[in-house]
Order: C-alpha cells, then sequence, then structure tokens
C-alpha cells in the first residue's frame, strides 16, 4: 500500500479526508500539523489504534523537520491542507497567513524537492504533490458574471486569499522550473462535521442552538458556493489518482447560496430538531456591519473534473446541511471541548513543552 504524507490533517477538511481513505484502505497516512487553535486531535481519535495511520505535531515550514519526516516514511505523495484559513482572521492579523500559507507552503516544496530529486526515476515519475486551495483566490464575481473556470486570472482581495494565491503560484512555479509533479485543486466553501465554529455554517448552527444572535454580515446577499466535505474529499482523491501533472482542478457543489438562505435553512433545520418554547429560530438572525472588502459572490465552473476526471457532487445541500446540524446536536462533547478551551490547555500541556 502507498504511504500519503497529509499536512493539516487535524483540522477540518483534513480529518474529514484522512478518516475517509483510512475507512477505505486508500494508503498508509503520515498527519502532520501544527496543531493551531483550529486544529482538534480527537476529531481523529478513532484512529489511535490503527496501524496505518501516524500523527506527528510539526510545522510545514520546518524544513529539516519535514525532510526527516520525508527520509523516514518515504511517502508516494503530499497532501498539503496546512493553513491558516479564516478569512476575519487574516484581515485582523494577517502575519500569521504570509508565515504558514506563503512561507510554510515554499518551505514545504522546497524539502519536497530536494526530496523528490533523491528518488529513483520509477519514484520519481509516480510521486504526487497535491497542493490543496480555494476559490477566492479568483476574487469577486457580480451576479451576471460566469463562474470562475481554470483559466480565469487570479485577483485575490483578503490577505487570506492573497496568501492562498501566493501560494498557488509557488506551487505552480515548482513545477515548472524543477519538474515536481504537483496538482493544485481551488474549492468552493465546505461544510460538514468537525468544522471549527468560528466559520459560518457552525456558527449558527451553534450559536442558534444556545439561543445567541445569528450575525449576518451586511445584507446577507453575498453569495458562496457550498460542498459537503466528503464530496471535497473524494474530488481530492480522484485529482491525485488521474489528475494530470501541473494541472489545477475546479471543484465545486454547483450550490450558489445567499448566506441569508443558508441561515434561514439551518433555522428551519433547528425549529424542526431541536424547538424552542418561546421562539423561532429566525428570530435571531441579526445584521451586522459587512465584513472590509467582503467579496459579494464566488461561483466555480468544475466542468473540468467532471467531464476529465469523472467526478460528480453528491451530497444535496439540504440533506447535507441536515446531517451537518444533527452531527452538531450529537457532538455536544466535541462543541464544549472547543469551545471552553480544554483543548487549548490540553494540547499546551502535552505538546508545547515537548
Ligand atoms: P482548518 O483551519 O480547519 O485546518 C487547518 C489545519 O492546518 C489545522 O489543523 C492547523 O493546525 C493546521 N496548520 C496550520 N498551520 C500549520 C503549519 N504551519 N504547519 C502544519 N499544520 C498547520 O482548515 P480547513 O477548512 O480544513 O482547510 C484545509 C485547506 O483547504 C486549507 O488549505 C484551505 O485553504 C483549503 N480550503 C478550505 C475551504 C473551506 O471551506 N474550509 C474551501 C476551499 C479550500
Amino acid at each position: 500500500m502507498q504511504t500519503v504524507l497529509v499536512t493539516g490533517g487535524a483540522g477540518f477538511i483534513g480529518a474529514n479526508f484522512i478518516l475517509l481513505a483510512r475507512q477505505n484502505n486508500w494508503f498508509n497516512i503520515i498527519n502532520l500539523d501544527k496543531l493551531t487553535y483550529a486544529s482538534n486531535l480527537e476529531n481523529l481519535a478513532q484512529l489511535q489504534a490503527d496501524p496505518n495511520y501516524d500523527f506527528l505535531q510539526g510545522d510545514i515550514g520546518n524544513v529539516e523537520l519535514v525532510s526527516d519526516l520525508l527520509n523516514k516514511y518515504q511517502p508516494n505523495a503530499i497532501i498539503n491542507f496546512a493553513a491558516e484559513t479564516h478569512v476575519d482572521r487574516s484581515i485582523f492579523s494577517p502575519q500569521t497567513f504570509i508565515q504558514t500559507n506563503v512561507v510554510g507552503t515554499f518551505n514545504l516544496l522546497e524539502a519536497t524537492r530536494f526530496y523528490w530529486q533523491k528518488l529513483s526515476p520509477q519514484n520519481q515519475q509516480q510521486f504526487r504533490f497535491l497542493h490543496v486551495s480555494t476559490d477566492e483566490v479568483y476574487g469577486s464575481l457580480s451576479t451576471q458574471d460566469s463562474a470562475f473556470r481554470e483559466d480565469t486570472p487570479y485577483a485575490p482581495n483578503s490577505p487570506y486569499a492573497a496568501s492562498k494565491a501566493a501560494s498557488d503560484h509557488f506551487v505552480r512555479a515548482y513545477y515548472h522550473t524543477y519538474g515536481l509533479p504537483n496538482l493544485t485543486t481551488n474549492c468552493s466553501n465546505n461544510y460538514g462535521p468537525h468544522q471549527f465554529p468560528e466559520k459560518l455554517i457552525p456558527l449558527i448552527i451553534l450559536n442558534a442552538i444556545d439561543g445567541k444572535p445569528l450575525p449576518i454580515y451586511g445584507d446577507g446577499q453575498n453569495i458562496r458556493d457550498w460542498l459537503y466535505v466528503i464530496d471535497h474529499c473524494e474530488a481530492i482523491y480522484l485529482v491525485l489518482q488521474k489528475g494530470k501533472i501541473g494541472e489545477t482542478y475546479n471543484i465545486g457543489g454547483l450550490n450558489e447560496q445567499t448566506n441569508l438562505t443558508v441561515v434561514e435553512k439551518i433555522c428551519t433545520i433547528l425549529d424542526e430538531l431541536a424547538p424552542k418554547s418561546d421562539l423561532r429560530h429566525s428570530s435571531l438572525m441579526t445584521f451586522v456591519p459587512d465584513r472590509p472588502g467582503h467579496d459579494r459572490r464566488y461561483a466555480i465552473d468544475c466542468d473540468k473534473i467532471i467531464s476529465e476526471l469523472g467526478w460528480q457532487p453528491k451530497e444535496n445541500f439540504d440533506s447535507g446541511l441536515l446531517k451537518t446540524v444533527q452531527w452538531y446536536l450529537d457532538n455536544s462533547n466535541w462543541v464544549n471541548q472547543v469551545r471552553s478551551g480544554a483543548y487549548q490547555n490540553w494540547l499546551k500541556q502535552n505538546y508545547e513543552n515537548r
């Protein structure tokens, strides 16, 4: 069986990917994660006894550590999920986004290049570096514009998007300059289990459960394309297996929704699943001042991955949202731990003093 180094595997999408990959026995996995506030090793607790899974705490920007790890485990591929990912945080403190998303990805590419150059010609040919990125690199669309394609020029508007755009460019350059067999995926907004509750969908679900205000930026008419996280993970697996090296693949849910509609749908689901005697959840909706530079609309044209690789998003938005709300209702321990800071304390005790 092949071995894959997954970076950022203790976060939302990476953890879902690792769970799916081990369930299906796709490959052995080494998970390298810095364990920032957005991570949670509880996501992967069920793999503790899995002999085909290993975890290492570390930074993708640490060339020495990554080189040692590559030489030790000799992976056949790397999937880079590791990133700082929250747009609002990138507005208030962009520095960490540059450090991880730009410098970190660059250092990871450097370590990978040195490792890859020493492989046998056959192993060099089979090796893949898959970089997971976002549709936010393409900027903002008006309602009339056609959706982002792989050849849409980059026009990032937030520090997060700019840092991801920079990392995508380095990945591209390492293919063209050094021949490193790279692939890039640019995906729309994901939702599903295990997402840190600072992002729109889990934030709204948890605030609504607690009877707290449901903040909606601006007029609520910003449009995002939403994809169930498992559909994204399956697309990544397919691109890794069959994608053409040096190419990028857009991944999307064919599912554009205004933020207001997303919030209303969550409220309707919670009125059913967790009714409150004294109020309807939608009465908690509160419009708040818009995010600076808030992109109006993202839409993804994912014809390429559909026609070339035969991928399709499977999960319908209403059923995916229902499953997601149910997951947060069923996993109050996970939620309490993430929110209470207990996990952060545990991290400090177990990792920071090593
Ligand atoms: P997340 O914030 O939930 O998880 C990121 C993970 O990366 C965390 O476990 C964190 O500890 C780890 N990490 C951060 N800095 C690191 C470093 N320097 N070294 C090693 N690990 C580090 O993010 P996510 O939502 O799972 O996103 C994963 C990837 O997918 C990101 O690259 C993101 O840009 C991309 N993406 C996300 C979405 C989305 O909707 N969430 C959509 C498209 C693309």
